[in-house]
């Protein structure tokens, strides 16, 4: 089971979440609780380490933002405890949860799980921070915002659970953020393929990695409210939406739907480099050195060649990653040979993904059409095999998102 911030904000919420694990564990399951830190606080404690050095040391950002995951796996250990249950918490170190040392982006390498099982199997509910490690060298790392998701799905795995539950705010996986579109349709189930592609598009319900670690390690992941009343349908009963496989979803003999969901995403910038040389290799010598920072591009596009052999090239990286990416870009200024290098932080990137677009032509034909008589400019495209993304003013996202939700006869009555 795993619970998000909100879930988690305060003492009269963790009372909550610990009712619904007795709860569990009342019904004969052996429990163990991934939990979130209380919401805002991860932000409050981001901004702490952009305060003290806009340039912060990644390692030393993660010793300060695992924090606020220990405060609350201890709160719920102590609530759980005050009603009657065995409980106790397991951090990161102590577990240990092995990660690579990217940090502020880890990799879980490996669980030990043995001494968390021989606790379960004596009748403790074990409580675990999400999103904190430990490399191997002993430091903390951070799996990367959002990373609690991807705790508990690796936490499942390690135990062989039968199932991870993620309690969140909302009762399910819906075909857009159902707090920007009130006509937003919950979904019953949803593949790990879709699932995949909505959360790396901007469906933060679920981390991404959760869903491509679920996907590789075969685990069956609930998507479901943690604000529900007693008598509210038992977990084990699936009130919430179920991820699956493309297999089982047929053998549900489900109606395939052209469009799954669509996402946005804010938290991408855009960045331009003028009057690039256009030659073999101009391209390695920009995404060369970002690579070797761990920076992710997303989206890229070289525009057309001007005259005297140069070209503009746009990408667009985490907005977290902006500032870095522009201080090592403006470094190689002279090896790579550019003119200028203008940057956005105000974009969003808005996607429609859905597998049955495979099959069928039109879906961006309809995506571009729905925007242009609405008067949203397009800045970036990219595609995928079943989705395609576009760039735009950040103030728009809303609006776009509803207006394509409409477009795609998406609305719920
Ligand atoms: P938690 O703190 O529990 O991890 P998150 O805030 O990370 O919760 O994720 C839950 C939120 O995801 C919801 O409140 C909702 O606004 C947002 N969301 C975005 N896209 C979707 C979607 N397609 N379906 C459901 N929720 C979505
Ligand atoms: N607390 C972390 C965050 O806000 C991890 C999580 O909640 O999943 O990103
Ligand atoms: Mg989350």
């Amino acid at each position: 089971m795993k619970f998000g911030g909100t879930s988690m904000a305060g003492s009269d919420r963790i009372r909550r979440v610990a009712n619904i694990v007795r709860r569990q564990q009342a019904a004969g399951h052996e429990v163990a609780v991934v939990v979130s830190a209380m919401a805002g606080e991860t932000d409050r404690l981001v901004n702490f380490c952009r305060e003290a050095n806009p340039l912060y040391d990644p390692a030393e950002y993660d010793v300060v933002v695992a924090s606020g995951e220990q405060v609350t796996s201890g709160l719920l250990a102590m609530t759980l405890q005050a009603l009657g249950c065995q409980a106790r918490s397991w951090l990161g170190w102590q577990l240990p949860v092995r990660t690579d040392d990217a940090h502020a982006k880890a990799r879980i390498e490996g669980i030990d799980s043995e001494a968390l099982l021989a606790s379960m199997a004596a009748g403790e509910i074990a409580v675990i921070p999400g999103f904190q490690g430990l490399t191997e060298g002993g430091r903390v790392t951070t799996l990367g915002r959002g990373g609690s998701d991807t705790s508990a799905v690796a936490v499942a795995a390690a135990i062989g659970a039968d199932r991870c539950d993620i309690y969140t705010d909302v009762d399910g996986v819906y075909t857009t953020d159902p707090r920007i579109v009130a006509k937003a349709r919950k979904l019953k189930f949803v593949t790990y393929e879709e699932m995949l592609e909505l959360a790396s598009v901007g469906s933060k319900v679920l981390q991404t990695r959760s869903v491509s670690l679920a996907m590789k390690e075969g685990v069956r992941v609930q998507v479901l409210s943690s604000f529900i009343d007693d008598d509210a349908t038992p977990a084990d009963e699936i009130p919430g939406t179920m991820i699956v496989s493309d297999e089982e979803l047929e053998g549900l003999d489900m109606e395939r739907q052209l469009i799954t969901g669509i996402a946005a995403d804010k938290n991408e910038a855009k960045i331009i480099l003028t009057r690039v040389p256009d030659r073999p290799g101009a391209v390695a010598t920009i995404f060369g050195p970002l690579a070797a920072a761990n920076i992710n591009v997303d989206m890229i596009i070289q525009n057309v060649g001007r005259d005297k052999g140069e070209t503009d090239v746009t990408f667009t990286v985490p907005s977290s990653d902006l500032l870095r990416a522009q201080t090592l870009l403006e470094a190689q200024k002279q090896a790579i040979g550019y003119n200028r290098i203008i940057t956005d932080g105000k974009v969003a990137k808005i996607s429609v993904v859905g597998v049955g677009m495979k099959s069928h032509a039109g879906v961006a034909a309809t995506m571009f059409r729905a925007m242009a008589d609405r008067g949203i400019n397009i800045q970036a495209i990219s595609t995928s095999e079943i989705k395609v993304s576009v760039l735009i003013d950040e103030d728009e996202t809303e609006l776009a998102v509803r207006v394509l939700h409409t477009a795609y006869g998406m609305d719920a009555e």
